[in-house]
């Protein structure tokens, strides 16, 4: 039916941060252009000026862009079909409303704010769906006329016809129909100027040549409203696809009070860019296998709107988790040193310094253990600073009669040698044990103790090779003296 290449759009109304609904709805049509070789358009949806947040629009770019989310065309772009952001095309939505006026498929209501609501109360009171009973649709040319010279307040309504059925196709529900008993003449354009959503969004729907619609399923409801403006316009209805609902753990709606809900909660603390868009891309579309793990250009290539369920989707916070982590392994040494040189500059060992050769040790040493790069300061701490405590529950496990006097050992044998490599700690340590005739375990304990402070962590041997031989003997001397005080 559509033959040229899609155009889809994200249009977001801007709250101040991007929601992780929104990333998701973004995110789905962002992968359905790029692999069907259409264009991603971003569109700002503020013509709701109650709600207008200071630094919103930025803030939600920001967000896309740090997910890698560039768009084709949006604010910014000079193209035909621009500018994107709806505050700016007041006139257009002005001009296809008077249309509308024009062919009787909406009209002007003056209806004051007491008359509606004592229209509702009636129909309350009658256990009614409140709906706007049409009054103003009886006023002559000449009395509309008169009203507006008098400067009286109006909105202009949609005609919603009394009982017919509107049918639309859904990608990932199929057929819907709605009833238009059930729908209200909704309002297109508001006393202050300013069109409804539903104006807005089918002028710009059309003018900027959206194929698909793709959105939450809190718009389905909205739809049959779209399809009856479309059909009044003459204009092409796009396809439609309303994406499910994503749901907390125990089945409610995604809500802030369960959890974090923006991009930007997600990014501050800690969480990879590539594992937010993997989690937020299966919340709601599998690619039918059991694969979970996926970059964005993978995704790319794997995903199919078709293939998007229609039942709600479980954030678990938990998949994300393991997913972080399961990124954080596969970058490169180099990268997470990177990564790991920035988060201790917002740590308390901000003032220290460490060489990026440094840091790429202790990163190896610690990938696998963490599911955070800030994990790694937190429960390596060993590595930024010398403990001066040890943990007791270690201690009263570990620590024996005869560790002081081994580590002393361990000591004189340290000092006469190179240890240059983490092999010559492993061979030393083992030689030593053998001399000693005592089992290894009964100095590698202690010894990690002294250099560690704990009991968990990466293997001795690379604990001992990253801070290196000094250091070492120190914390050795300093463990010994403070544990057999
Ligand atoms: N402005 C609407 C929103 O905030 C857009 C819905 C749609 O894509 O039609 O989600």
């Amino acid at each position: 039916m559509i033959s040229e290449k899609p155009r889809v759009r994200f249009a977001p109304s801007p709250t101040g941060y991007l929601h992780v609904g929104g990333l998701r709805t973004a995110l789905y049509n962002y992968l359905f252009a790029k692999r069907t070789g259409g264009t991603f358009i971003l569109r700002i949806e503020d013509t709701d000026r109650k709600r207008f947040v200071e630094g919103a629009v930025e803030n939600l770019i920001e967000s896309l862009k740090w997910c890698g989310l560039n768009f084709d065309e949006g604010p910014g772009s000079v193209t035909e079909c621009g500018p994107y952001l709806q505050s700016e095309r007041l006139d257009i939505y002005k001009k296809y409303v008077l249309q509308l006026v024009e062919s009787k498929n909406a009209y002007y209501c003056f209806c004051n704010a007491e008359r509606l609501e004592k229209l509702r109360e009636e129909q309350k009171g009658r256990n009614e769906q409140s709906k706007y009973d049409k009054h103003c649709m009886s006023l002559s040319d000449d009395e509309v006329k008169t009203q507006l010279d008098n400067n009286s307040p109006f909105v202009i309504r949609l005609n919603v016809p009394e009982a017919q059925t509107v049918k639309f196709n859904d990608m990932i529900r199929g057929d819907i129909e709605f009833n238009t008993a059930m729908i209200d003449d909704q309002v297109l354009l508001k006393s202050d100027g300013f069109p409804t959503y539903h104006l807005a969004n089918v002028v710009d729907d059309h003018l900027m040549k959206i194929t698909h619609a793709i959105r939450g399923e809190e718009w389905l409801s909205s739809t049959p409203k779209h399809v009856l403006l479309y059909q009044y316009f003459n204009w092409e209805v796009p396809l439609f696809a309303h994406l499910p609902l994503l749901l907390n753990p125990d089945k409610s709606k995604l809500s802030k009070r369960q959890g974090d809900v923006a991009v930007e909660d997600y990014k501050g603390k800690g969480y990879l860019k590539e594992a937010l868009v993997n989690f937020v891309a299966l919340l709601g579309w599998t690619a039918g296998d059991d694969r979970e793990f996926y970059y964005l250009d993978e995704l790319v290539q794997a995903f199919e709107l078709e293939r998007v369920n229609k039942s709600g989707a479980v954030f678990d916070i938990k998949k994300l988790d393991w997913l972080n982590a399961e990124h954080l392994r596969k970058k490169s040494t180099t990268e997470l040193a990177g990564m790991l040189a920035e988060s201790l500059s917002e740590s308390k060992y901000a003032e220290k310094s460490f060489s990026t050769e440094y840091l790429s040790l202790v990163v190896d040493a610690m990938r696998e253990r963490v599911s955070f790069i800030k994990e790694i300061i937190e429960n390596g701490s060993y590595f930024f600073e010398e403990p001066t405590v040890y943990d007791e529950a270690t201690v009263k496990k570990r620590w024996t009669a005869e560790s002081a006097g081994l580590l002393n050992e361990y000591v004189s044998e340290l000092k006469n040698s190179e240890c240059n490599t983490k092999d010559d700690f492993d061979k030393l340590l083992h030689s030593l044990a053998e001399k000693l005739e005592i089992k290894i375990a009964q100095i590698i304990h202690p010894l990690r103790i002294a250099v560690s402070g704990v009991g968990g962590g990466p293997g001795v041997f690379d604990i001992l090779y990253i801070i290196g031989k000094e250091r070492v003997i120190e914390r050795i001397n300093r463990c010994v003296e403070t544990l057999s005080k």
